[in-house]
């Protein structure tokens, strides 16, 4: 039976000469995988294949208990062509790929989080490269919160004493989940010191779009030590956006 659902395509690898092995994140149906028979031959019914990060209607056939279900019909609505022209909006586009991809399980739908993602892609199409890393914190905050993994940041996670601008220093820790007061950071040995305004903006993410540019990268910095922490493994996409945001201005 066919199925329609709306999808970001997070992940491809090519197969055979003609075909592609896409991953959707879809709005109804989670991550789903699909073949594109043909996708990469010029006059094929998907005129050309398909890129990350590209969104769109997707029709496609899934069998009960199949990992691998088959595309029909792609028409897309988001193609990116401004994003795809700025170096960092698309290395911002790819690490979001790889989030989707690495926070989600087959078949989960998540739709909340379909519609942040869909948002986070034309905020990176919109946006100039020096406006994007508010947006990319805040998308890395709702995946995180949408996976149950979101830091603690209300109080410290040891001694659960409330977080409070007045405190003399801020921690965070990975392992511990969130931040850690000064006087229970000895307890941990992975913990970082950050600075008040990096811990303020943990505690109170609507902070983060008026903050600038230094807290930003202190903040992202510490994002992607905490999700490789998670994760257990490096992400592939990481080295990029650590490396570009430290040359924005
Ligand atoms: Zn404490």
């Amino acid at each position: 039976m066919l199925k329609k659902d709306k999808g970001i395509c997070i992940r491809t690898t090519d197969y055979s000469e003609s075909s592609q092995i896409l991953t959707f994140f879809t709005a109804q149906n989670g991550k789903l995988s699909v073949i594109a028979k043909g996708a990469k031959k010029p006059k094929s019914s998907f005129s050309g294949p398909i890129e990350l990060c590209t969104a769109g209607d997707m029709v496609f056939s899934l069998r009960d208990g199949e990992k691998l279900g088959t595309l029909t019909e792609f028409n897309p609505t988001f193609f990116g062509f401004t994003l795809r022209k700025k170096l960092f909006a698309l290395n911002c586009g790819f690490f979001a790929c790889e989030l989707l991809n690495l926070f989600t399980k087959e078949l989960d739908p998540h739709p909340t989080m379909f519609n942040e993602a869909v948002l986070f892609l034309q905020r990176l199409e919109e946006s100039p490269d020096n406006k994007i890393l508010p947006f990319l914190i805040l998308f890395q905050f709702a995946l995180l919160s949408e996976a149950g993994s979101k830091p603690l940041c209300d109080c410290c996670v040891n001694c659960k004493k409330k977080f409070a601008n007045n405190w003399r220093e801020f921690f965070f820790s990975s392992s511990g989940n969130g931040l850690v007061c000064r006087d229970c950071e000895s307890a941990f040995i992975d913990k970082k010191k950050i600075s008040g305004e990096c811990a303020k903006c943990l505690n109170q993410s609507a902070k983060i779009s008026n903050c600038d540019n230094k807290v930003l990268v202190e903040m992202q910095n510490l994002l992607i030590e905490y999700i490789t922490h998670i994760l257990e493994r490096p992400m592939r996409t990481a080295p990029m956006i650590l490396k570009l945001m430290n040359v924005l201005k």
